[in-house]
C-alpha cells in the first residue's frame, strides 16, 4: 500500500535490520526497542489491523506464529520467556496502521500490560 511504511520496509524502499523472511513473513528490528530483544513482526501482506484478519487467513497466521517461535528461539528468548503482542487500534496503542506483532524480550517484563 502506498504511503504506508512497513509496505515500504517490506519493499525494501525503507532500510531496516531484517532478523527473518519467507514468503509471507518478515521481521526486522524494532527502531525504538523497549526490551533487549524487540523485534516486529509483519505480514507482507498489508493488513490495517488485526480486524482485518479473517479465515481466509489462517496459513497466515500460523506463518506468523512459527516466524515468532523461530526468531525467539535463534534471539535466546524462547527458554527464559518473552512477550508476544499485537496493539489494536488508537486506543490500543497502534501507531503504524499495517498489522504487526511485537515480539519483546531479553530482561524481566513487567506483569501489567499497561
Ligand atoms: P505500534 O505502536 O504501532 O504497535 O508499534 C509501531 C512500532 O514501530 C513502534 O515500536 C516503533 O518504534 C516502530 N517503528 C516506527 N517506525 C519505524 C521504522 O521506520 N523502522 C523500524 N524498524 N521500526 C519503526
Ligand atoms: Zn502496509
Amino acid at each position: 500500500m502506498e504511503d504506508c511504511l512497513f509496505c515500504k520496509i517490506i519493499k525494501k524502499e525503507i532500510e531496516s535490520q531484517i532478523v527473518f523472511e519467507n514468503e509471507s513473513v518478515i521481521a526486522f528490528k524494532d527502531i525504538n526497542p523497549q526490551a533487549p530483544v524487540h523485534i516486529l513482526i509483519v505480514p507482507k501482506e498489508h493488513f490495517t489491523s488485526f480486524l482485518d484478519v479473517s479465515y481466509a487467513d489462517t496459513q497466515l497466521v500460523i506463518d506468523i506464529f512459527q516466524a515468532a517461535k523461530k526468531i525467539a528461539q535463534k534471539e535466546g528468548i524462547a527458554e527464559k520467556g518473552f512477550r508476544f503482542a499485537v496493539n489494536v487500534g488508537d486506543e490500543g496503542g497502534q501507531i503504524i496502521k499495517h498489522l504487526h506483532f511485537h515480539l519483546l524480550g531479553g530482561r524481566q517484563l513487567s506483569g501489567s500490560l499497561g
